[in-house]
């Protein structure tokens, strides 16, 4: 899609931060650095519909990550996902912004390993003709193969030129290298759920102030 494009891409990192930790936090600041963004905002799902419940509510995860992007100037959050009813289907939020902002371009940022699953996201395809994505490896897991229709939209929209990204407003697949963070929300809540020997390796993991929020409301087992 080639169009008056204005400004640089808003880009949006969802999740369900179940909690958030350095990774995602990295990750975003990366990926904003790399790409001269003004911002990178974090978007926590309600309600995520590829996954069981998670394991605490919207509103400390959303919490959480109001405290975590505290230590980067250039994140923000985006509380819609947790406030709004219903699923959180990222088309639902891309085409909020896209309404909010009719001639921006939008970049969502996924993981490898979210990439994998896109086909199974509510109106997949639809999400390219909102924003582009900005894919970024998870360590320890590889991108590729994809296959089918997948790996179809990919090679079609894939560019190695970031400036696209600023020229349209969607539609294009851009792969940003980043500083490998091998820290996963599944290992933070196990860490926490040993109580106080795994409290050192937390440390590394998630900002100060999130974990003293998991400490004192008490969640994913901490002791
Ligand atoms: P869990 O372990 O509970 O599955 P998670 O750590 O994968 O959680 P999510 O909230 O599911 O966190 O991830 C949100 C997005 O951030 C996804 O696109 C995911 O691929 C990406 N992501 C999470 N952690 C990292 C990391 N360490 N490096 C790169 N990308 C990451």
């Amino acid at each position: 899609m080639v169009s008056a494009a204005r400004g640089k891409p808003l880009a949006i990192l969802g999740g369900t931060f179940d909690p958030v930790h350095y990774g995602h936090l990295h990750l975003a600041d990366d990926v904003r650095r790399a790409l001269s963004l003004p911002r990178v905002v974090l978007v926590p799902a309600g309600d995520p519909p590829h996954r069981k419940a998670p394991a605490a509510s919207g509103t400390d995860r959303l919490a959480m990550v109001e405290l975590g992007v505290e230590e980067f100037p250039g994140l923000a959050v985006d509380p819609r996902e947790v406030e709004a009813a219903g699923k959180s289907y990222t088309v639902r939020t891309l085409r909020a912004l896209r309404s909010e902002a009719p001639l921006s371009p939008l970049a969502l940022i996924v993981g490898g390993d979210a990439l994998a699953g896109l086909p199974t996201w509510h109106r997949w395809r639809e999400i390219f003709e909102l924003a582009h994505l900005i894919v970024v490896e998870r360590p320890g897991m590889s991108i590729e193969p994809f296959s089918g229709e997948l790996e179809r939209e990919l090679s079609a929209r894939t560019t190695r030129d970031p400036s696209l990204l600023d020229r349209t407003i969607a539609g294009s697949v851009y792969h940003q290298p980043v500083t490998p963070y091998p820290i996963s929300a599944t290992e933070v809540r196990a860490a926490l759920a040993r109580g106080e020997p795994g409290i050192v390796k937390i440390r590394d993991m998630v900002p100060a102030q999130v974990l003293a929020y998991i400490r004192s409301h008490r969640l994913y087992g901490y002791p």
